[in-house]
């Protein structure tokens, strides 16, 4: 009885995909008439499809944290501890492991990967032969995209021709020396263990080995920096031609070491603001007129050169990596989350063959919504078709008055269906997407100013 029942469903449903013009059946009935059955698929019309679109791979993304530095600056915010030879074995050995724990996982069996990242922490403070076995280990586990680019952060102090050369040989194809400064004052000022003159062998020495694809992180904004150090910095980077520029601002994490020195000049908040704003438009304005665009908050790219892993992080719609390592955050299947971030606590789970997952949130319908806007802007625009065509509702349905607010403010404009940054959005980027957080999250980060604001008070009274 009930295969009839199916049968005839089927028969039904076929007839529904055979037809296109779904008017002619009158089979649905609004009450108060009465519907004499219903469907056992929804939504109940079909197209024809094969198995190969159904298990189509995924594109996806790679992280590796290295969590140790040789020296530790004295503004990092990030996870880092200390180099030590035994814990980089350990880590290494559970790096390892939790690489065979993934690449274990269905999910990630039906992906290509198609961008990679090694950051930290100072992932060149782990020799050549470690870094060669965890990225020839990545790639026996993994389904990796033939000419995959693979992004590797160095510390000026921590490389060497034999070194790069290595790197290159085993595939990694992006160095990204932290370069900060070519001030050697400046430098010390922040408790960076490499030197100018380290900095500048490292630059040359990274072409030498031919790496192609090249970015160089600096730093600005930095107590006792002048606004004429930080343009002969930007001068400086601009002489060596490189294809890809990160200048950032320096952000005083209210728990570094650098947060006491930072604000007791006396300065307002607004004085430090200015400087911010003044030092970002002279780093701008030079590197637009060399040839480089702008693509995320803090990147700059001569054309073609952009950070692969950049922009499937960021752009909208983006896409989805995982994190392995020490604090490592990753962003898949609709979850987003971070892995225990002590080395020592990460190694103890691994050694049980568990996972070493911290916390994590499933993604919402409305989290998606808003992340999507959210780093969307990170890369200074978002297109409103592909919010369209990823949840099938327009942008300003769902996110309209946000829209008005930050156009009549002067910080986004729509710009032929691309909602794009203006040059005062760009100014405001950070309150432009965080706009688009939920109620929620919205005091997510700690509001820094509150927190300093009443310290220079104190210094001034
Ligand atoms: S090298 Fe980077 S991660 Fe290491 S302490 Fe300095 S800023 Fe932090």
């Amino acid at each position: 009885m009930e295969i009839c029942y199916f049968r005839a469903l089927e028969k039904i449903i076929e007839v529904h995909i055979m037809n296109e013009d779904m008017k002619k059946y009158n089979e649905w009935k609004e009450y108060p008439e009465r519907d004499t059955r219903g469907t056992i698929w929804y939504p109940p019309m079909l197209s024809p499809l094969d198995m190969d679109a159904i298990w189509e791979k995924r594109n996806i993304g790679f992280y590796v944290h290295v969590p140790f530095c040789k020296g530790i600056c004295k503004y990092c915010p990030f996870n880092r501890y200390p180099w030590e030879e035994n814990a980089a074995k350990l880590f290494v050995n559970s790096l390892k492991r939790e690489i065979d724990i993934m690449s274990d996982i269905g999910y990630i069996k039906n992906s290509t990967i198609v961008a990679g990242y090694f950051g930290g922490g100072t992932p060149t403070s782990l020799s050549s032969e470690q870094l060669v076995d965890i990225i020839s280990h990545i790639k026996d586990k993994f389904s990796v995209k033939e000419n995959i680019e693979i992004s590797l952060e160095a510390n000026p102090a921590t490389i060497d021709y034999e070194k790069l050369s290595a790197l290159k040989q085993a595939g990694i194809t992006r160095i990204s020396l932290g370069i900060q400064s070519f001030n050697d004052s400046i430098l010390k000022s922040m408790g960076c263990s490499h030197t100018a003159s380290q900095a500048i062998t490292a630059i040359e020495t990274a072409k030498k080995v031919g790496f192609n694809s090249l970015n160089i992180d600096l730093l600005y904004n930095v107590p006792g920096q002048t606004v004429s150090d930080w343009e002969q910095d930007v001068l400086k980077t601009l002489s060596y031609d490189i294809d890809h520029v990160s200048p950032m601002c320096l952000f005083v994490d209210s728990q570094s070491k650098l947060f006491d020195e930072y604000y007791s000049s006396g300065n307002t908040v607004k004085q430090i603001e200015e400087l911010e704003l003044n030092m970002y438009e002279i780093a701008h304005n030079h590197f637009v007129n060399n040839g480089y665009h702008m693509y995320t908050l803090y990147d700059y790219a001569k054309p073609g050169k952009e950070c692969e892993d950049h922009k499937l992080n960021w752009e909208a719609p983006q896409g989805e990596y995982f994190g392995m390592g020490p604090g490592a955050i990753s962003h898949i299947n609709n979850y987003v989350y971070v892995n225990k971030a002590n080395p020592k606590e990460y190694s103890d789970i691994i050694s049980l063959d568990k996972s070493p997952v911290g916390f994590g949130k499933k993604l919402s319908i409305v989290d998606q919504m808003s992340r999507f806007m959210v780093f969307g802007f990170y890369c200074l625009e978002v297109h409103k078709s592909e919010f369209q065509k990823k949840f099938g509702v327009s942008v300003e349905t769902i996110f309209g008055d946000t829209l008005t607010k930050l156009s009549i403010q002067g910080l986004i404009e729509d710009y032929q269906g691309i909602l794009k940054l203006t040059d005062k959005g760009m100014k405001y980027l950070y309150n432009v997407s965080s706009a688009f957080y939920q109620e929620d999250y919205k005091y997510y980060p700690e509001n820094i100013k509150k927190k300093i604001q009443p310290k220079l008070t104190n210094q001034s009274s």
